[in-house]
């Protein structure tokens, strides 16, 4: 079952965004002003007020019992008007002092946070103006401590958005430089885990409709599960969470553990879904790394088309795409590959030549289609003879060879014969009818010889192929490769 990842959220604080009133619009009644300098409007003001006291003053202390002849003579009246003046000014002396100090700070500490914000986006880097280094000191219950407060807070948005995008180039870069499509799964699964702190994960792909598990990582058990359930999860390019399938746990150094979490972040590329990153937690996730990931999916998609487009191509270069064995020119060049890993290592080579008896007969009597059948019957039984790094090549039209690391000569000798002895009890269906075909084969197995040019082998293996078939066909012919370089002590 598939719910909103909100429910996945940690508690978290709320939002911090409060609502302002009219921002912006300033009141005039309740900041006249008079020029254009704050601080000037304050001294005039001042001024203004301590005259208007030091007029007030000679007739308020009549009130107290002084006589109006001493309070009212002009030297008495003119020393009140100085001192209003003066305590005036005094007052707005220590206004600037205090709260113009301020306001300088603040200016500065904005004036580095532009620079910085401008430099920052270019140098990757937001440690320049980290909310340690910049924040400023609120010790002020007041204007000024809202003030300081929010330039604080935020400091720590652009720099919690800095390290988001830096995050998000840098994932951006790291999946952009693989192109082979095994490096670039490892790659996802690495990044996203460091970036999000998720214990495990697994990356799928959708090929045909089928969903698979191309990399997991610290996680066991069938992260598939019900396939149903995740491929409802690919509809859409939102992250999802999805309840944990049985049986799949984290794979901890310690003990194995059930994740907390699962999320589902959808790899789309086109309008359609190409897989999902799977992420296991083993606490709840924050919403931030939410975040981060719906960051991270862009790149990552894009990534994930490239290499799968790559491996189609590499395929389709690779492959003969009648019998899907390697085709001649891809096939020889994993031969030399391995006769290079075969000579640098001492282990053996081996080598088997094949080709189907009388297959110009099969075209003539029963014509070209059943041709082509055959041909797919006899490479999928040598598919299913061989194992997992051996190579198939289709050299020529009904000519194979099968390059096989580590068999030495008897090896060779057992995997030839099963060959052999399947493909001549496989009955083909050529559409309403079933025929039957056999082969005819060369082996040897090369081992620390002094062969320079690997192709020596497959002319060997070809002479003795051909041997079998001066013998009557339907054989294997093994030959000793120190016919060619005299080296014998492995067979
Ligand atoms: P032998 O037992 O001596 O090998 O006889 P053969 O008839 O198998 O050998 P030959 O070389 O005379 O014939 C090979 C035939 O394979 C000729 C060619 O038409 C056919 N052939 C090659 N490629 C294909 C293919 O892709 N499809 C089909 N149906 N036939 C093919
Ligand atoms: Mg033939
Ligand atoms: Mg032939």
């Amino acid at each position: 079952m598939l719910f909103k990842s909100e429910l996945l959220y940690a508690d978290t604080q709320p939002m911090m965004v409060q609502k302002q009133d009219s921002v912006g619009v300033e009141s005039r009644w309740l900041s006249p002003r008079v020029t254009s300098s704050v601080f000037w409007d304050l001294a005039i003001w001042m001024a203004v007020f301590g005259l208007l006291i030091g007029v007030a003053f000679p007739f308020a202390v009549t009130l107290f019992g002084v006589p109006s002849h001493i309070s009212l003579r002009p030297d008495f009246f003119a020393g009140a008007l100085f001192a209003g003046v003066v305590v005036g000014l005094v007052n707005f002396g220590l206004v600037r002092l205090v709260v113009g100090k301020r306001l300088q700070q603040l200016s500065r500490r904005m004036e580095y946070v532009s620079t910085a914000l401008r430099d920052t986006p270019f140098a990757a880097d937001a440690s320049s103006c980290s909310p340690d280094a910049c924040r400023l000191n609120v010790d002020s219950k007041d204007e000024l401590g809202d003030v300081a407060q929010s330039f604080n807070r935020l400091l720590e948005s652009l720099n919690s958005s800095w390290t988001t995008e830096a995050a998000i180039r840098s994932v951006a870069g790291s999946v952009a430089g693989h192109l082979d499509f095994d490096e670039l799964v490892i790659t996802i699964l690495d990044q996203y885990a460091a970036r999000t702190g998720a214990a495990a994960g697994a990356v799928i792909v959708e090929r045909d409709g089928m969903l698979s598990v191309a990399s997991q990582r610290s996680l066991v058990g069938d992260v598939i599960g019900d396939a149903r359930v995740l491929q409802e999860a690919l509809r859409s390019p939102a992250i999802t969470a999805m309840t944990i399938p049985p049986g799949v746990a984290v794979d901890s150094v310690i003990v194995s553990f059930v994740p907390r979490g699962i999320l589902v972040i959808p790899l789309w590329f086109g309008g359609q879904a190409l897989g999902a990153v799977v992420l296991a937690f083993s606490s709840n996730v924050d919403p931030a790394a939410i975040r981060l990931l719906e960051g991270f999916q862009p790149s990552t998609s894009v990534a994930l088309n490239n290499a799968l487009m790559y491996e189609r191509f590499q395929r389709l270069a690779a492959l003969d795409p009648l019998t899907d064995v390697y085709n001649r020119r891809f096939g020889l060049n994993r031969l030399n590959e391995e006769f290079a890993r075969s000579t640098r290592t001492g282990s053996p080579l081996g080598i088997l030549s094949l080709d189907i008896d009388h297959f110009k007969g099969v075209n003539d009597t029963y014509g070209h289609l059943a041709g082509d059948r055959v041909l797919r019957s006899v490479t999928s039984i040598m598919r299913s003879c061989v194992r997992a790094g051996d190579i198939v090549i289709r050299t020529g039209g009904e000519e194979f060879t099968v390059v096989i690391p580590g068999a030495g000569y008897n090896d060779v000798k057992a995997l030839g014969e099963r060959i052999r002895r399947t493909i001549q009890l496989e009955r083909v269906d050529i559409g309403g009818s079933e025929i039957s075909v056999t082969v005819s084969l060369g082996g040897l197995s090369y081992y620390g010889t002094e062969i320079r040019d690997p192709e020596e082998l497959l002319v060997k293996a070809d002479q003795s192929m051909y041997a079998s078939k001066q013998s009557g066909r339907n054989q294997l012919t093994m030959s000793r490769v120190h016919e060619l370089a005299g080296d014998l002590s492995h067979s």
